[in-house]
Formats: structure tokens, C-alpha cells, sequence
């Protein structure tokens, strides 16, 4: 595929290959930008702002619908493509594109409901006999950065947002899966929108995505990624407004008096889709000493029931690892754990990219997967005695995206949500749950701002104020 700036589709000098996680086959092949193509980007944008900018609710709107439409109409062969480069499996693959689609239809909504407020002028005596009111401008060139793990939805919580907006964008996939965006960008283009308002430059972070940051005529960076390359890109950015959407090492509290069979089948789905490649995955997982055998149970044999392998296997449940290397890793995080006094309840072993999904026990928090995020096909267990204690565990981490607790006890729910340090606290559902429409993002090192169409925009407008003299 080639890339794609102002609506042209061009060629680079280099290629890069994007390989199918599970048998390393070539599935297509993306241009590096050079320096010279990242600046053409950026002039494309300037000009799709001065579009955008002046283009009505209505059309903006317009555009996102018919997006969301074409999307939808795609939902089985870009399902399919995101299985191949992600590695997720079909239906994971399907599930993303399905709700990428939901997320451009929001994004659509909001666009009709950017508005300001009158402002109380003559609440200060030097206000009296002033009338007025603030608006929301668009902020100018966005620049999105995406990870690997959900290229197509994540793409479309950074570019809808902006197209409601009024922004123009300048867009980087991650490297290892641009393919899906790329269609993205194709669907764009047929629902209408005028064409240097999307540019989409395929090449690396350290070389094409630092172009970008540094560079001044870009308003907002808008990045999903790791912390690590956030807090870099703080750095670089400058006088710039940054989202920082990062990971995490997402906690479920198990209370004694939990729906234990309930609990079980979500941290199933929680802790092991897309391979454990989820910023909410549910990684750690504190149950009460109470019922801490009839909890494991319910969980061990549903871990166990787990089938990992192919991707594009309709009967697989958990796909390959991003890449041989990263499973390597992986392996290499539970024998370190295991070293320092863990006992692996089951899975671990590993072929090629596939990591059987694996419990582990007592993990210690000097470990590396005690303390940092995993990003892997496994939880962490561990047991605790109280309500404060789970708290302390849960707070007792370098990130805070999103807690999970389940109780059928009101006050043990409310202390969470009061004292648990994250953005997002779900009762009775695992970490790792987000519908695309709420205010979603993280405290600590998982982040700064919430995306959500509705306070995505929010950060890219800028508010203007307008004061009368009567
Ligand atoms: P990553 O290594 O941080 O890469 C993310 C993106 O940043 C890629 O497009 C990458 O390009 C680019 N990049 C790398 N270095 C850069 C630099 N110096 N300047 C500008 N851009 C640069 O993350 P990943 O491994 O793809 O994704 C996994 C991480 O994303 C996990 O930590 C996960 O928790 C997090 N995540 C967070 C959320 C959330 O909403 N909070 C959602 C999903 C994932 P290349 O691909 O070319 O290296």
C-alpha cells in the first residue's frame, strides 16, 4: 500500500514489510516517509485547515455518517485485515472495526454540539455595561499517533474527533500495522472529505513521528502509545496541547461476597483478548482470602478452556503476540516471576509469537511483572484480607488507567470509586471494559486528557471570548 498526503497516494524510497504476527508471512508493504515527504504532509495540512476551519457543523457531520456507513459496509474484510497485521482473532478483528464505526457515528453526533457560553461579565465591577459570550475554535493541525493494538478504532477516536472539530490531520500508524488506516484513509477520501484534511505518513516513530511532534505548525499531538515514548514525546512537543492515552497494570478487586462465576467469565475475556494486548487488560487479579479456592476455582479451568493459536482459526480464542521477539519477552517476565517465588498455575509455553494464557500466583512486586505492564496473555494473583488493603494493592502501581471490583456490598463499592487512584472504576466488571462514548483515559503514567469524541473535541478547540460594550 502506499501512503496517502492530500489526497494523493505516494510512494517512498524504502519499504516496510508488514509481516502476520502468527507465521511472520509478508502481507504487504508500506513507504518509510523521508523528511522531505513528512514536510509535504505538513503543508497539506495548513492547506486542509484553512478548509476545515470555514466548513459547517452540518458537512462536518455529514462527512462522519457516511464514514461510519462505509465502515460498516467494510466491517468483514477490515475485521480480517486487523486479525492478519494485529493478530487478533476474526472476531476480535471484526469487533474493533464494528466499533470503529460506532466511534466515527459519535464523533458525527458531537460535531452539531460544539458550543460556548455567555459569560457573567459584570459579576467584577469593571464588567458593568459588558454582554458576552465564548466560542470554540478548532484547534489547527492535529497530529494522531497510534500503537499497534487497535489501529483502526483508535485511529478513529483521534481522527473523528478532529473532522468534528474542524481540524485538519496529519496521521501515524504504528509500524507494525498501518494497513487497516490506510483503508481508512480510502474511506475517508469516498465519504467527502476534502482530501488534505487526511494525511496519513507511514514510517518510524523515532524518525517520522519526531518530525511531527517537534514540529510547530502542529497544534495538538494526540498520542496512544507506551509511557515510556509518551513522556518522550512531552519532551519534544513543546508549546503544544498533548493527549497522552497510555498503559497500565489494571486491577480486579474480587470482595467476598462477589458473583464469583460472573466474575471468572469476564476476567476470561479481560485478561487474555488480543493476546493480553489491551491497555485495560485486567493483568492483576486480588481476591479476598475468603473465597480465594472456590475463586480459583471458577477461573483456573475457564483459563485452561482458553484454544491459542492461528488467528485466522474461527475457533481460536487468543491470537499471537505482536511479534516472535515481544512473546519472547514475555516468556522470559514469567521465568524471571516464577524465579523470584511466583508459582505458574498454568500456561507460559510458547511457540513463535503464541503464549499459552497463563495464571500466575504471588507475583512479587519487585518483579518486573509485579510492577509494570505486562502486555501479554497472563494475570497475576494475588490474595488480600480487607477492603483497604485491596485499595492499597490496587493504588500500590506506577499507572492508574482503569479498576475493576466486584462486591454486592454498597459501601465497599463506594470506598473504591473514592479512593481508588484511576481514571475509570467499573463495579461488577473487569478493568478492561470502555464503551467508545465515555470520558476514557488515565492518572499517573497512564496519561493526561480523555478521549471519547465528546472531550476529545474539547481539547481540540480552543476557546475564544467575545466581550460587548452596551
Ligand atoms: P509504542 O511503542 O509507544 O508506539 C506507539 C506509537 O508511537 C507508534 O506509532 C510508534 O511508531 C510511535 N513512536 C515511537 N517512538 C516515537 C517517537 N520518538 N516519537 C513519536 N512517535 C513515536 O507503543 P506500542 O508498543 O505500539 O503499543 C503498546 C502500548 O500502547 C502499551 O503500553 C499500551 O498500554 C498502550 N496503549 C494505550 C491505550 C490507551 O488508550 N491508554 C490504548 C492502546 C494501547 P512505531 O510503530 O514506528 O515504533
Amino acid at each position: 500500500m502506499r501512503m496517502l498526503i492530500g489526497g494523493t497516494w505516494i510512494e517512498g524510497d524504502r519499504q516496510i514489510e508488514v509481516l502476520n504476527p502468527f507465521d511472520d508471512s509478508v502481507i504487504d508493504t508500506v513507504p518509510s516517509a523521508s523528511p522531505e515527504q513528512v514536510e509535504e504532509a505538513i503543508r497539506s495540512a495548513e492547506r486542509g485547515f484553512e478548509v476545515m476551519r470555514k466548513m459547517p457543523a452540518h458537512q462536518r457531520s455529514a462527512i462522519l455518517n457516511r464514514t461510519a456507513e462505509l465502515l460498516t459496509e467494510h466491517t468483514e474484510a477490515l475485521g480480517r485485515l486487523l486479525a492478519q497485521e494485529v493478530g487478533k482473532t476474526l472476531n476480535e478483528g471484526r469487533t474493533e472495526a464494528g466499533r470503529a464505526a460506532e466511534t466515527f457515528t459519535l464523533a458525527a453526533e458531537e460535531a452539531k454540539r460544539i458550543h460556548g457560553e455567555t459569560v457573567p461579565y459584570d459579576a467584577a465591577a469593571h464588567g458593568t455595561n459588558k454582554m458576552g459570550f465564548f466560542i470554540r475554535v478548532p484547534i489547527g493541525i492535529v497530529c494522531a499517533i497510534t500503537p499497534f493494538n487497535f489501529p483502526l478504532n483508535l485511529a478513529a477516536h483521534k481522527v473523528g474527533p478532529a473532522i468534528a472539530a474542524g481540524c485538519a490531520i496529519i496521521f501515524k500508524p504504528a509500524s507494525a500495522t498501518p494497513l487497516a488506516d490506510l483503508r481508512m484513509g480510502e474511506l475517508l477520501l469516498e465519504a467527502g472529505l476534502p482530501p488534505e484534511a487526511i494525511n496519513i505518513v507511514t514510517g518510524s516513530g523515532e524518525t517520522v513521528g519526531e518530525l511531527l511532534v517537534a514540529d510547530e505548525r502542529i497544534r495538538k499531538v494526540s498520542f496512544t502509545g507506551s509511557a515510556d515514548v509518551g513522556k518522550h514525546i512531552m519532551k519534544t512537543a513543546g508549546l503544544k496541547k498533548c493527549t497522552m492515552e497510555l498503559g497500565s497494570n489494571s486491577a480486579v478487586v474480587i470482595m467476598d461476597d462477589a458473583d464469583l462465576s460472573a466474575a471468572a467469565d469476564r476476567i476470561r475475556v479481560g485478561g487474555y483478548a488480543v493476546a493480553g494486548q489491551v491497555c485495560i487488560s485486567t493483568q492483576r487479579v486480588l481476591i479476598h482470602e475468603a473465597v480465594f479456592d472456590d475463586m480459583m476455582g471458577e477461573l483456573l479451568p475457564r483459563v485452561r478452556g482458553l484454544r491459542a493459536g492461528d488467528q485466522l482459526d474461527e475457533t481460536t480464542d487468543v491470537g499471537p503476540m505482536i511479534t516472535r521477539d515481544i512473546a519472547a519477552e514475555t516468556e522470559g517476565n514469567i521465568r524471571e516471576a516464577v524465579d523470584g517465588g511466583a508459582r505458574l498455575l498454568c500456561g507460559g509455553e510458547r511457540d513463535g509469537a503464541v503464549v499459552q494464557p497463563a495464571v500466575l500466583l504471588d507475583v512479587p512486586r519487585e518483579s518486573f511483572l509485579g510492577g509494570s505492564e505486562a502486555f501479554a496473555p497472563l494475570i497475576c494473583v494475588n490474595r488480600f484480607s480487607d477492603i483497604d488493603e485491596a485499595i492499597r494493592l490496587v493504588n500500590d502501581s506506577p499507572y492508574g488507567l482503569q479498576a475493576g471490583i466486584y462486591t454486592q456490598n454498597i459501601n465497599n463499592a463506594f470506598s473504591f470509586i473514592k479512593e481508588a487512584e484511576v481514571g475509570g472504576v467499573m463495579v461488577n466488571e473487569v478493568p478492561t471494559f470502555r464503551v467508545d462514548g465515555m470520558p476514557y483515559g488515565g492518572v499517573k503514567d497512564s496519561g493526561l486528557g480523555r478521549e471519547g469524541p465528546r472531550f476529545a473535541i474539547e481539547d481540540m478547540t480552543e476557546i475564544r471570548v467575545v466581550a460587548f460594550s452596551l
